[in-house]
């Protein structure tokens, strides 16, 4: 049974950490509230109706749900133009499609925050043979890592950005695998203002995963020129059954639309199928599901620290994006928590993952997830590349109360495999 699974002494301890956490967790609600009434302002100004959530089959001309999403994430990110779409298959084809719209061959692509996330250097073309990578089309790529504490290099940025060449600035919100920490949407206002001023005509691009609705802003409202991220993160809202955006100035947006589609079909044509009422009903549920993950995420920290586990942000930091870096130090231990943040899976629960070569991925990676949607990761899950030092990456939890169920058989793993 699933409760006697918890030892007393962690239910104990979870007691504690949320008593410690009340004025975080209140920081989480507040955000939520702000980032709400932005999304309803939107949906009312655009008079959204059940014929918004009717769809079209076919070329999907005229489909009122999917250009009024569109009006309303643009909206919402504060940016000219959106592209919401449920053809694009995962975050990293929505950010790819983004990255062709602001490189042209000749150009260089600048990522300003070190390596960018696995899955997208093979579109860059600096991971695997190249071919029809951006490096293939002719666009070279340069990089300035991140300060040691995790801030963007400003005075190296202002030198590689002042190469006439570089057309594209790349920035990751989001801690993804690495060990380093999220950016805040001031972080990036930082970027960009030192960006505009060596080199006014460069496009700046942010991959956007996991970091929607964690902050009352977004980077376009800081002067980023495009956003794009996936719709099974934070804008679905956990309801979204596949999909991805891209959001920002209108001739990038149409740009983009036509390196998805083909060129001079754009954005006109795209079927929803009659998913459009699950697209807006997530991205209504979005900023209280963001909180719910950012609240599991934190109380996880809490927890992991009093077991003696270092982990990245601390239980109190300000968060950016919903993942928790744990370290275990060793496979076993990274092993034992996904396995119990799996046993605490609302799907699945019964299987054991197990770690394998997932494409675009590098090293092999473990991942625990009992998803309603595959693979997605505004659900409870937790992924780690098996390298040292077995860094567990956890995020999601669609209810603040699953997900601390979650994280409480994940640390009784733990206790078991010392
Ligand atoms: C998830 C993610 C992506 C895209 O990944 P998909 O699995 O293709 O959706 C890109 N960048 C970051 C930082 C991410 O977290």
């Amino acid at each position: 049974m699933l409760f006697s699974e918890i030892p007393q002494e962690l239910d104990a301890l979870a007691g504690a950490v949320e008593a410690e956490l009340q004025g975080v967790f209140a920081r989480f609600d507040r955000v939520a509230e702000v980032c709400t009434r932005r999304v309803m302002a939107a949906f009312q100004e655009f008079r959204v109706s059940e014929a918004c959530f009717a769809g079209t089959t076919g070329y999907g001309y005229n489909d009122l749900g999917r250009d009024t999403l569109d009006k309303i994430y643009a909206r919402v990110f504060g940016a000219e133009s959106a592209l919401v779409r449920l053809g694009f298959v995962n975050g990293t084809h929505a950010i790819a499609t983004a990255l062709f719209a602001v490189c042209r061959p000749g150009d260089t692509l600048l990522s300003v925050t070190g390596l960018p996330y696995d899955t997208l250097r093979q579109t860059i073309g600096i991971a695997g043979d190249g071919d029809g990578s951006l490096k293939y089309y002719g666009v070279d790529y340069a990089q300035v890592e991140l300060l040691p504490d995790g801030g963007p290099d400003l005075t190296a940025i202002r030198k590689a950005a002042a190469d006439p060449k570089v057309r594209a600035v790349a920035i990751q919100r989001s801690r993804g695998y690495a060990l380093r920490r999220a950016l805040g949407v001031a972080d990036i206002a930082q970027i960009v203002e030192t960006v505009r001023k060596v080199n006014p005509a460069a496009n700046i691009l942010v991959d956007n995963c996991y970091g929607e609705f964690t902050e009352p802003q977004e980077p376009t409202e800081a002067g980023a020129d495009l956003v794009a991220g996936s719709l099974i993160k934070n804008p679905g809202g956990g309801l979204a059954p596949t999909g991805g955006y891209i959001a920002g100035r209108a001739d990038l947006v149409e740009r983009a639309a036509n390196r998805m589609t083909a060129v001079g079909i754009g954005g006109e044509c795209g079927s929803t199928l009659g998913h459009n009422r699950l697209l807006y009903q997530g991205f209504f549920m979005a900023p209280h599901i963001v909180a719910q993950a950012l609240k599991t995420a934190a109380f996880c920290a809490g927890l992991m620290a009093r077991l003696g586990l270092r982990s990245s942000p601390a239980p109190t930091d300000p968060r950016y994006d919903i993942i928790q870096m744990i370290e275990f130090g060793s496979a076993e231990k990274l092993l034992a928590f996904c396995r119990g943040i799996q046993r605490g899976s609302p799907v699945d629960s019964f299987v054991t993952p197990v770690p394998w070569a997932m494409p675009g991925y590098e090293d092999e990676v473990v991942m625990a997830a009992g998803a309603f949607v595959q693979g997605s990761s505004i659900e409870l899950s937790c992924d780690g590349p098996l390298r040292e030092p077995y860094l567990g990456f956890m995020q999601g939890g669609l209810t603040y109360e699953s997900g601390k169920l979650g994280v409480l058989l994940a640390a009784a793993e733990i206790l078991k495999a010392k």
